[in-house]
């Protein structure tokens, strides 16, 4: 499962991952923060791989 670590994530920004997601399970809360639709991710990996302050993991 994919999952945003809050304590590294500055959510200050529009995130880039949201673009990038093949399936569109990205979406970004009135807090700024990113959210994995879990019904949507086919857990490819993009965003963990792609996140430049390394706020996305696999657990
Ligand atoms: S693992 Fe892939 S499908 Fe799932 S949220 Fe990240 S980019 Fe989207």
């Amino acid at each position: 499962m994919i999952k945003v670590n809050r304590n590294v994530c500055p959510h200050d920004h529009v995130c880039p991952l949201i673009r990038l997601c093949p399936v569109g399970a990205i979406s970004q809360g009135e807090d700024g923060y990113p959210i994995i639709d879990h019904e949507k991710c086919i857990d490819c990996g993009k965003c963990v791989r792609s996140c430049p302050m390394k706020a996305v993991s696999r657990s």
